[in-house]
């Protein structure tokens, strides 16, 4: 299995660990890359799009000539799993965009960015997972909030009342970091939809 993680700014280093950790739980073989560039985009079997600056992101996708590409094999079915700034470049609509900033547009989700507020923008709190009894550490660093769920994507996590995670189909969107804590569980529910 190949599983590129998006190179281009961001908490790189964090998700090819825990994906690498995630694969071997699966008993899978392949490799994790910090993916860069359109040609590398041949043959991966996962995309992760990780969290950082979502406006640097998508600016430095589009220079890397890979943000296209991206939207079309997200379109295709390709699995992408984005995390807080790789949730929003993911979101179909998303309030307090920068203007001209472009967005993959494939999740049907509404997204607002920061939308914690100062006093609490990053926390740790435990999240309730619809696939797993145990609770999961959400990990939110100035993170985006889900506003609206609609069409086909569905809630997965929950922060008290509050959607965190959602699913669909090839797609997942989290507003928190699951590579900041050594509970790979999220990587390898997602790894399995390239298996
Ligand atoms: N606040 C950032 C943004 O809007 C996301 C933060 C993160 O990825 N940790 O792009």
């Amino acid at each position: 299995m190949k599983v590129g993680v998006v190179g281009v700014q961001g908490a790189v280093s964090e998700h090819i660990e825990a994906a690498r950790k995630a694969m071997k739980n699966l008993k899978v073989n392949g490799e994790v890359f910090w993916l860069r560039k359109a040609e590398q985009l041949k043959d991966v079997d996962a995309l992760i799009i990780p969290g950082g600056e979502s406006t640097t992101i998508s600016r430095l996708m589009i220079k890397n000539n890979i943000f296209d590409k991206v939207k079309e094999l997200g379109e295709e079915g390709l699995p992408i799993m984005g995390t807080c700034a790789g949730l929003i470049l993911l979101a179909k609509q998303v309030e307090g965009a920068v203007e001209g900033q472009r967005f993959l547009e494939l999740l049907d989700v509404k997204v607002s960015r920061n939308a914690y507020g100062r006093q609490v923008d990053s926390f740790e709190a435990p999240l309730k997972l619809t696939f797993d009894k145990k609770p999961f550490l959400g990990v939110f660093i100035r993170a985006p909030r889900i506003l609206e769920v609609f069409g086909k994507a569905k809630p997965f996590a929950f922060y008290k009342d509050e959607v965190v995670g959602v699913e669909q189909g090839n797609l997942i969107g989290l507003a928190f970091h699951p590579e900041l804590t050594d509970d790979t569980r999220i990587h390898e529910y997602f790894l399995r939809k390239a298996l």
